[in-house]
């Protein structure tokens, strides 16, 4: 059984998920490359002809091709967090825990073993990204939820442990310290600015157009002014909206067109690295806020953070984000 765990020194939030020690991994140190999640355990959960593996299905998006589908969505068979469980306080005299209360998903982004999203048609990745879009809705609306995190680990040393592509979902009880960070944030500039910080920042982007990667019907993609690491990517509405959940089917259409060639580019660029990605859209109850405004943030795992980053909490990035928009402009 998970729990949440708050450090009282510090306010910080922990799940402890014994169970998550469980999954399947490469066992031995030597064997495949870092940068490529290891071949599964035969045979692969997510392959079709495997279900009997797979804690059930929450929904498929069918296909005129066999397998009959392109797009999956399953429980996670070791979730961080439980539905089942109430998101109640547990009894810790001295401390603050909760229920490890919530939902853990996988989106199994194709039926093919070796796809990578890169290699999607239009419509596959239309698929995945509805997929992403609905699933983040759904979960969102679901009593005693207040934050839903979409993100996608690639390559084992980034902590994708199958290699079948896939994205995650997790639906929180409590809205993340980071999240809550950045909408506490960007609502202090809005009153001071009357303006949407993030609809500011991608003027500015623009107009300067140094660290502009490419610029789709609805979309931006640019490197961040202040890139945490080498080649970190942000996918943002042109369109002012608060929340993921918000985006309409035209624009979720643009987005994966976009993400498929913000991938290829990354690709291009330093040769299939590990990346995170992550949508960033603000918890419950900011639904159209003028102050909130989501992004996907692509961030290559290319760089081990040290002793300084962990205690100060400020990355150090080794590349200029004008020279890697260059690069990644260039690899297009
Ligand atoms: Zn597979
Ligand atoms: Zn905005």
């Amino acid at each position: 059984m998970s729990e949440l765990r708050q450090d009282r020194t510090t306010g910080a939030w922990v799940i402890v998920a014994p169970e998550r020690g469980r999954r399947p991994r490469q066992r031995s140190a030597a064997a495949p490359a870092p940068d490529r999640a290891p071949e599964p355990e035969p045979p692969c959960p997510f392959c079709p002809g495997n279900e009997h593996l797979l804690p059930g299905i929450v929904e498929e998006v069918s296909a005129a091709d066999p397998p009959g589908w392109c797009v999956r969505v399953v429980p996670n068979k070791y979730p961080a967090l439980r539905p089942e469980l109430a998101p109640q306080p547990l009894h810790a005299p001295f401390h603050t825990a909760l229920e490890g209360y919530g939902v853990h998903e996988v989106v199994i982004e194709s039926p093919r073993h070796r796809a990578d999203l890169d290699s999607l048609s239009d419509p596959e990745i239309s698929a995945v990204v509805g997929a992403y879009h609905r699933r983040s809705l759904m979960l969102m609306r679901k009593p005693g939820i207040e934050a839903v995190l979409l993100f996608r680990n690639n390559g084992r040393s980034a902590g994708a442990s199958l290699r079948h592509p896939h994205a995650q979902l997790v639906a929180l009880p409590l809205v993340p310290p980071r999240l809550r960070a950045m909408t506490d944030w960007a609502r202090q500039r809005h009153r001071e600015s009357g303006r949407c910080v993030t609809c500011e920042e991608l003027d500015i982007e623009r107009a300067d157009g140094r660290r502009l990667v490419e610029e789709s019907a609805h979309f931006l993609l640019l490197v961040p002014f202040a890139a945490t690491v080498p080649f970190e990517m942000w996918l943002a509405p042109k369109r002012h909206q608060a929340g993921f959940a918000e985006a309409e089917a035209e624009e979720l259409a643009d987005l994966g067109v976009l993400l498929r060639r913000a991938l290829a580019r990354l690709k291009a660029a330093l040769g299939d690295p590990p990346y995170n990605f992550v949508i960033e859209s603000p918890g419950k109850g900011e639904e159209g806020a003028a102050d909130q405004h989501w992004r996907l943030r692509i961030a290559p795992d290319t760089v081990i953070p040290g002793g300084f980053e962990l205690g100060a909490g400020i990355p150090i990035n080794p590349s200029k984000p004008e020279d890697d928009a260059a690069a990644l402009r260039a690899a297009g």
